[in-house]
């Protein structure tokens, strides 16, 4: 048996976790914070890591980085906050344009190559 917490709930645990730690290095580590906060709310609760970086985005107080590694595979969405990527491209010495890298259109996330993925997670409290 288990159960979906609502977003106001994993917010609060969000928020009083990273007010305590100031700063978490890994999403892992967040996840399981934020768990134990919400096992006292009900202890059937589940969530996905996914989840709670998407609202950790939606929280003013706090802020994410990423650190990236190379990839094989080509970034298709936002690795911090979900939305659409664009392609940055640049003239070449031929004046032509060619891709560079992408673009977070809602955070700004600079991939320099496609294929690029994250490392890490950083999740700062900012207050
Ligand atoms: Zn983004």
């Amino acid at each position: 048996m288990y159960k979906i917490p609502p977003d106001k709930e994993i917010k609060e645990a969000l928020i009083k976790v990273l007010k305590k730690y100031r700063e978490i290095g890994s999403q892992k580590l967040l996840k399981k914070l934020v768990l134990e906060e919400l096992r006292g709310i009900d202890r059937y609760y589940v969530v996905s890591d996914e989840r709670i970086r998407k609202i950790a985005f939606q929280i003013n107080e706090i802020k994410i980085d990423m650190l990236k590694r190379k990839s094989r595979r080509e970034a298709i969405k936002c690795y911090i906050c979900g939305g659409e990527l664009e392609t940055v491209k640049v003239k070449n010495l031929f004046g032509e344009e060619v891709p560079l890298g992408k673009k977070c259109k809602t955070c700004g996330l600079v991939l320099e190559r496609a294929g690029l993925a994250p490392k890490k997670y950083i999740f700062v409290y900012r207050k």
